[in-house]
Order: structure tokens, then C-alpha cells, then sequence
């Protein structure tokens, strides 16, 4: 039986890397894929998933009108979604649901936390609702294991306050393991 899998890691991790190899596997093997990413997501365009190697894809975009089931995923063997943490709640049981009821996997990518440590509600269900959940490692600067993010100014300066959702360039967020977070 399918599952519904979550994948997540702190910023610049290589998530999206992982998505775009996973579809390759597929439509190497001749089966198709269903990709989707956040439509507020506009950092290399909408409606592309873009690895920092390199690579990129057009994809569709899901925003909070977004219903996720059969008709909309069409005839194919895995749906793949980027920043998945922007998934609302009742999105995330939908894509259970299609798991379950329609056999076709779901594999969603994206952060637990927001800058200031904070889940997105998406990131909580997918926590909740997922079969297989793992981490993508990536390290701090300290050389621990990066768990979290802070958001920096155009100077680098952290910044502690400020909405959860802003998109902006990579180089306003800083990965980093807990204690580098807590301590500052
Ligand atoms: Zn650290």
C-alpha cells in the first residue's frame, strides 16, 4: 500500500535536489509524476522547483484554494511536493487520503520550523499524519547537525520578529543546529 511520506530538513538542504531525482527514478523507469510547489514560493519563478545544483522544473503551484484529490493529481505512480510546510492542515489529510484510498505514494519536502523556531501548522500534520518520516541532514557551521534556521537582515543581523511566511533569497537564512539558535 501507499504511504504518505515527509521528508524535511532545515534551509538549503538539498531538499528540492532530492524531489527532482526522485522524479527522474520514476520516468526513468517509464512511470509518471505529479509535482507541486507553494505559489507564494516565487524565488526562481512560479511553478518551478529549482535545486540549487543546477537543475530545475516547471511544476504546478497549490496555494489555500488547493484541493488535493484524484482528479487533480491525474493518472500517475507518485505525487511530489515542494515546500510542503505551506500545506494547510485539512491539505495534508487530503494527500493522506489519496495515500490510502487512491494507492498512489505522496512525498512531501519541507521545513519543520519557522525562523523563530515555530512549526508551520503544515509541517505539524505531515509530523502527525506521515508513515515514514526523515530527516535530510545538512550541518552548522559549528559542525553540528543543522536542525533549525534564523532569518538575517540584508547586513546579516539576526532577526527575531517578522511574519512566518516570507520568501526571500537563500542568503537571508541561516541553517543551524539548537544550540548555535538558542545561544545566539
Ligand atoms: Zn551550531
Amino acid at each position: 500500500m501507499a504511504k504518505l511520506f515527509f521528508r524535511h530538513a532545515a534551509m538549503n538542504s538539498g531538499k528540492s535536489t532530492q524531489l527532482l531525482q526522485i522524479a527522474h527514478n520514476y520516468e526513468h523507469q517509464g512511470r509518471r509524476v505529479s509535482l507541486f510547489t507553494a505559489a507564494i514560493d516565487g524565488r526562481f519563478g512560479v511553478g518551478q522547483i529549482s535545486s540549487r545544483l543546477g537543475v530545475s522544473r516547471s511544476a504546478a503551484v497549490f496555494d489555500a484554494t488547493t484541493h488535493f484529490d484524484a482528479q487533480l493529481v491525474g493518472a500517475v505512480d507518485c505525487v511530489l511536493i515542494d515546500e510542503a510546510q505551506f500545506l494547510a492542515p485539512d491539505q495534508v489529510c487530503q494527500l493522506h487520503r489519496l495515500a490510502h484510498l487512491c494507492d498512489i505514494p505522496v512525498i512531501a519536502f519541507g521545513l519543520r520550523s519557522d525562523f523563530r523556531g515555530e512549526p508551520f501548522p503544515g509541517a505539524a500534520w505531515l509530523l502527525a499524519l506521515a508513515e515514514d518520516i526523515e530527516e535530510i541532514k545538512t550541518i552548522c557551521l559549528c559542525g553540528r547537525k543543522a536542525t533549525m534556521h534564523l532569518r538575517v537582515d540584508a547586513s546579516g543581523r539576526r532577526l527575531n520578529q517578522g511574519p512566518q511566511v516570507e520568501i526571500g533569497d537563500a542568503d537571508r537564512y541561516r541553517s543551524v543546529c539548537a544550540r548555535c539558535f538558542y545561544a545566539g
